[in-house]
């Protein structure tokens, strides 16, 4: 019963946060599904580029977000790991163990 009752909990409080924007030349988004990421903070270790932290959500849990200063600029801060040719090396996707953190591009 008990358990039943966290998992509807667990539900109703999960969300989809997307940091970035969208311009003339595309869609520039860092996607974090909170049902997914449990503030573990392997991804923010794994980011050469200091992008990432770990906050306390509205609902107390901890959750990994994008630092304010690169939410309008994560397609220039992101390039190393994702340059417009060649292979990518999408560190925090490599480090997070659960699927949490995705990118729109
Ligand atoms: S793509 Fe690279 S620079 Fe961007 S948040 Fe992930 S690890 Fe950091
Ligand atoms: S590695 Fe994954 S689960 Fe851990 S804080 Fe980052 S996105 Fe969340």
């Amino acid at each position: 019963m008990f358990g039943w009752l966290l998992k509807k909990l667990a539900i109703t409080t999960g969300y989809i946060a997307n940091y970035g924007y969208t311009d003339g030349s595309g869609d520039w988004y860092i996607i974090v599904d909170s049902d997914k990421c449990d503030g573990c903070g392997k991804c923010v270790e794994a980011c050469p580029r200091n992008v990432l932290e770990v906050i306390t959500d509205d609902y107390d849990d901890l959750v990994v977000a994008i630092r304010k200063e690169h939410r309008k600029n994560v397609k220039y801060v992101c390039a190393p790991c994702k340059p417009t040719s060649g292979p990518r090396d999408i560190k925090c996707q490599q480090a997070c163990p659960t699927g949490a953190i995705t990118h729109s591009w």
